[in-house]
């Protein structure tokens, strides 16, 4: 099925690694243009950047904007329409994880995941919402996770910011539906990422438990199919949510849990 998107603009912050990595990969498939974001190595970031461009014949930038930097995020969106000639779609997926009980938990790991996982998502949605709107097209969406709408223990920051990126993509799907932009967020349960391997550490450690006692009875037990999500399941339903198909689909806040939350 030809999803008629080749040429369009994708920003995908994030993207240097996991999930964000894999979403604009699978964007460049269809012949989406790129803009990466995301920390690490420059030299590493810039195998990643010429490797999808090559693989896939389309134009790949990076922009190593900080999600806890409101003007870096705006600067981010601005560069991706002036750089690329358009923004099609806003991916906001950085995030970050910290695990601690709520009495012990670091404020400063509470403000940062605050900033990144929830609060950057309002700056780059906030920066690119009169661009799309002068479009009359675009698709936003957030990488949320089962988290917004469940809790775990132990994960107070990261439940809060997921539960708020919930109520913006709402909030952004209402004020948005007549621009022909749509806001969405999908909801993973657990991907193996480096974001999670450092999960089963942190978690080992407050939890009293051996790496593979936690995937087996923390990670997993939360995932009634006792599989990972893959980063093809996720990539299908972002295909989907922006492409012409998911032009009715708006404010839906989408499981890819394998049942998890339905407990
Ligand atoms: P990851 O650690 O592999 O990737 C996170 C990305 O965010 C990296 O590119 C990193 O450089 C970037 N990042 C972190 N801090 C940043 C900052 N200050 N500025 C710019 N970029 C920054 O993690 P992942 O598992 O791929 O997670 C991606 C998203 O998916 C996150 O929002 C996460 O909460 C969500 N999610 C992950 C899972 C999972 O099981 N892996 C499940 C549900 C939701």
């Amino acid at each position: 099925m030809d999803l008629n998107l080749k040429g369009h603009v994708a920003l995908i912050t994030g993207s240097t690694s996991g999930i964000g990595h894999a979403m604009a990969t699978a964007l460049a498939a269809e012949g989406v243009n790129i803009v990466l974001n995301g920390l690490g190595d420059p030299a590493t970031i810039e195998q990643v950047r010429a490797d999808i461009a090559k693989t896939h014949g389309v134009q790949v930038l990076y922009h190593g904007a900080d999600m806890t930097r409101p003007a870096e995020i705006a600067d981010m969106v601005a560069y991706a329409a002036k750089e690329l000639g358009r923004l099609d779609i806003l991916l906001n997926n950085a995030g970050i994880q910290h695990v601690a009980p709520i009495e012990d938990f670091p404020i400063d790991q509470w403000d940062k995941i605050i900033a990144i996982n929830m609060s950057s998502a309002f700056h780059g949605t906030r920066a690119a919402i009169p661009i799309m709107k002068a479009q009359k097209r675009g698709r936003i969406v957030n990488l949320a996770s089962a988290h917004a709408l469940v809790a775990s223990p132990f994960k107070a920051a990261y439940v809060a910011a997921k539960h708020g990126v919930a109520g913006l993509t709402k909030t952004a799907a209402l004020e948005l539906a007549t621009f022909g932009v749509t806001c969405n967020a999908i909801c993973p349960g657990y991907v193996m990422t480096p974001l999670v391997e450092a999960q089963i550490a942190d978690q080992a450690k407050s939890r009293n438990m051996t790496p593979e006692e936690v995937m087996k009875n923390v990670i997993l037990a939360a995932q009634p199919t006792k599989e990972f999500v893959t980063f093809d399941q996720l990539a299908g339903l972002l295909l989907y949510l922006v492409s012409d198909a998911g032009a009715s689909t708006n404010g839906a806040i989408l499981s890819v849990d394998g049942g998890w939350t339905s407990a």
